[in-house]
């Protein structure tokens, strides 16, 4: 008999193998498996009772805390599906997300219960939800999943322009992609996870399943406080942790940071690490593992997969390496970087294209959008609207994102290109490149610079630095200091920096 291939499986096995042993730290709270498989029997069994039937929504709306990593459990186990909404949004955003998913239940944290709308179904936190699992009736939920293809989670983009989408991902996608990652981070039964990535994200890219799936300990951390996560380092003795760059450079730049006494793995995406981020980052005693994915690939769906070949090679060197995207994990697909016609790029490490993907780690479509998902699998394959190279050992390496490219006297200027190099300054902490519109020249990079703590430098100084490394057309024609805006899972607000960028140039 062929089973069904569903992460819900793995808390079963962890808390047969480890019924006694702390699987979650929450402060100074401390569940084990088993109790963590109680509360999620009691969630499957309390929705049940109270007629949620198969695929219907559930919501939750929490900071890394056990109740939400309990949901990836629990409401699947029912048969339904979790919507775990980013705490970081408007009222009117989370509105839209609860209403357009249809959800007929939201569990919320007191501290964001304002911003749930007036009459939906509304559990709080640590109140009424513990009443609602205390009245749970006895006795295993019923067996719901019928196909491994049922969704289990739908989790909304970030949606820099127009709404957020619905990505619906399935039980055997998150199953497969949560091994991948187990196997990638080199997880194991004595590995230590801190939360510094959002569950919300990408269902924590996984991770909430596979670190499960190996009864490792999650550690929970309802916000990135680097101070905090440099205690926790040492007082749980963390062997594991994920993040933006922006994450990395947020620890190594912060005044508790020192050479680690054993190494901590930490899996960086969301953006593209510039080579001396990594650099900086691994001096501490870090190991870098990059990946790179979207929403739409349940998170991580490549790996810049090491090769020891380049241990021998000097710190700069491994760095640029590591900056590539590589390819795809165990359990997905490869990838492709194809042109207009969907054709492949030469494998030359020169020519653009688009990334797109297909298989077991893309999302089974877009809730309730039939078009967009139409749109997004033309030619069927997922387009990622990522522009990368294609390099002869056939990893990719990601360029820009397509909207962000910029265009100048007819030529391509990739912003992360320019990023690297004016990271690699000794008194750059993070960099940003966006267009700034030229008479001349169509459009020319600007750069917005975040600069380490105490450190002075101009922007004439930083101009001639980058034209060192870069062709003049390619260094930034002005610069701008101060901190970068960035969304809730990292990513610099490039559109707002255009704009800023647009009245730049109008002031110039
Ligand atoms: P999201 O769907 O919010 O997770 O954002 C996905 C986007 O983040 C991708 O389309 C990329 O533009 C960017 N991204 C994620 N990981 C990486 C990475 N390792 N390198 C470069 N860009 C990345």
């Amino acid at each position: 008999m062929i089973s069904k291939l569903t992460p819900v499986s793995f808390l079963e096995r962890s808390a047969a193998a480890f019924p006694d042993r702390v699987g979650v730290i929450d402060g100074e709270r401390r569940l084990t498996w088993g109790e963590l498989r109680e509360h999620t029997r009691r969630l499957a069994v309390g929705l049940q009772a109270e007629g949620f039937e198969r695929g219907d929504r559930v919501a939750f709306l929490a900071p890394n805390v056990p109740e939400l990593l309990e949901a990836h459990f629990g409401v699947p186990r029912a048969g339904c599906v979790l919507v775990a909404v980013n705490t970081r949004l408007l009222a009117d955003e989370v509105d839209y997300i609860l209403r357009h998913s249809g959800s007929r239940l939201v569990v919320v944290d007191p501290s964001l219960a304002h911003l749930v709308p007036a009459g939906l179904r509304t559990l709080v936190i640590g109140e009424s939800y513990e009443e609602f699992l205390a009245a749970a009736p006895d006795g295993e939920p019923e067996e719901r999943l019928e196909d491994e293809e049922d969704t289990i989670s739908i989790n909304y983009t970030s949606g820099t322009t127009g709404r957020p989408k619905g990505v619906m991902y399935t039980h055997r996608g998150a199953y497969l992609n949560a091994l991948s990652e187990a196997l990638h981070a080199k997880l194991d039964s004595r590995s230590v996870y801190l939360w510094t990535l959002p569950m919300f994200h990408c269902n924590g890219w996984c991770f909430t399943w596979a670190v499960t799936a190996v009864g490792a300990t999650h550690v929970c951390l309802p916000k990135v406080d680097p101070p905090e996560v440099w205690r926790l380092l040492e007082a749980e003795g963390v062997t594991h942790l994920n993040g933006a760059p922006t994450v990395l450079v947020m620890l190594a730049s912060d005044p508790e940071a020192r050479i680690l006494e054993r190494p901590v793995q930490v899996t960086t995406a969301g953006a593209p690490p510039p080579p001396a981020v990594i650099e900086r980052t691994e001096a501490l005693g870090f190991r870098i593992n990059h990946v790179y994915g979207l929403t739409e690939t349940y998170g991580p769906i490549t790996i810049c997969e090491w090769n020891s070949a380049w241990d021998e090679l000097d710190a700069e060197e491994r760095s640029r390496l590591k900056a590539r995207q590589g390819l795809n994990m165990a359990t997905a697909d490869p990838v492709r970087v194809v042109d207009g016609e969907m054709r492949d790029v030469p494998d030359d490490g020169e020519t653009m294209g688009e990334v797109v993907m297909r298989g077991n780690n893309v999302m089974k479509g877009y809730f309730a959008g039939e078009a967009a998902t139409a749109e997004a699998f033309r030619g069927g394959w997922f387009h990622s609207g990522d522009l990368a190279v294609m390099h002869p050992s056939g990893y990719i390496e990601i360029r820009d994102r397509a909207k962000d490219i910029i265009i100048s006297g007819g030529e391509n200027i990739s912003t992360v290109e320019v990023e690297k190099v004016l990271v690699s300054h000794p008194d750059v902490l993070e960099a940003a490149v966006v267009a700034m519109p030229d008479e001349k020249w169509g459009e020319r990079p600007m750069a917005f610079v975040c600069l380490r703590a105490g450190a002075v430098l101009d922007a004439a100084e930083l101009i001639s630095f980058a034209r060192r490394s870069l062709p003049g057309f390619k260094a930034p024609s002005a610069v701008e200091f101060g901190e970068l805006p960035k969304t809730s899972t990292g990513k610099v607000k490039k559109f707002e920096l255009r704009e800023r960028a647009r009245s730049a140039a109008a002031r110039s």
